[in-house]
């Protein structure tokens, strides 16, 4: 594979990365996971967007523009060859000797990578059974940050209970799941946490939610408790690599009858559509 690194494309083996990046030594930098169909980049005004607002929340200075960064990884996609996959980009603080204060000198390093990855069409279909877990991160989850310790052991622990995902709460209060947002469906209406500090804005998130105005859902954005979780009719996660992937139980509980959902089934259909696959 061809990675794009430093401002240069270069193959995975000649990619030097100092041990001395300040993403190894404090997880100080933000990233952005794009999907890529039909070797076309998704919605990258959005993940602009929210690339933008999360540098700017970690108070790191982007060094590159849209249209710029767009060229990059248009280009990366091209020069691999990838069709169905996806873009992983991050970018650090940079190279300096540790120390938590900002090096006065450091430059920005931005990485992209490209893979083709088919789209999850098993558990599209079959949904997924999920626990629950105590929220355990810090109060910026809005920023896309490097520091995913907490997703990272939440996505663990549902595996080793044979869950594929776990879904957060603080307290009573159902945030999104471990690296997707959550909504739920009652009585024909879609509910999803409001996109404040809490959660990651996602961009399927954003597209859900637009897609299901579009087909005359009723969609809302506010918090919902677990217990509405569980006396739900649907849930289904959202997020680039799962899209619309239905919930069909929670800690060992059905969701409405364990099977995905008519409401979410028409997401997804309606979703096909927006990448192109059916008409
Ligand atoms: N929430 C978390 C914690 C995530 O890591 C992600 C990333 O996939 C999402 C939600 C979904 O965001 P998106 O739809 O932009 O991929």
């Amino acid at each position: 594979p061809i990675y794009w690194y430093d401002n240069q494309f270069l193959p995975a083996e000649a990619v030097r990365v100092s041990p001395q990046d300040r993403g190894y030594y404090f997880g100080d930098g933000v990233y952005e996971v794009y999907r890529v169909y039909g070797g076309r980049l998704f919605e990258t005004g959005l993940h602009y967007e929210r690339l933008a607002r999360s540098a700017a929340g970690v108070k790191l200075a982007l060094p590159f523009g849209e249209a710029e960064l767009e060229g990059v990884l248009t280009e990366l996609v091209l020069r691999n060859e990838v069709r169905e996959g996806t873009v992983y980009l991050q970018i650090t603080r940079g190279v300096a000797p540790r120390n938590h204060l900002f090096p006065a000198d450091a430059q920005p390093m931005a990485m992209a990578y490209c893979n083709e990855v088919a789209r999850p069409v098993t558990t599209m279909e079959a949904g997924i059974k999920t626990i629950t877990l105590e929220d355990t991160r810090w109060l910026h989850c809005d920023y896309k940050t490097l520091n995913l310790l907490a997703n990272v052991l939440a996505k663990q622990e549902a595996a080793e209970r044979g869950a594929g995902d776990a879904i957060l709460r603080r307290g009573d209060i159902v945030t999104e799941s471990s690296a997707s947002n959550v909504m739920i469906v009652k009585d024909g209406r879609i509910l999803t946490h409001p996109a404040n500090n809490l959660i990651l804005h996602g961009v399927t998130r954003a597209v859900s939610l637009r897609l299901a105005r579009a087909e005359d859902i009723r969609a809302e954005e506010r918090p919902f408790t677990v217990d509405e979780l569980l006396a739900a009719d649907e849930a289904f996660v959202t997020g680039t690599t799962v899209e619309v992937t239905p919930i069909v139980s929670v800690d060992g509980r059905p969701i409405g009858s364990g099977e995905p959902g008519p409401v979410t089934r028409r997401l997804q259909r309606a979703f096909a559509r927006a990448i192109g696959l059916e008409s």
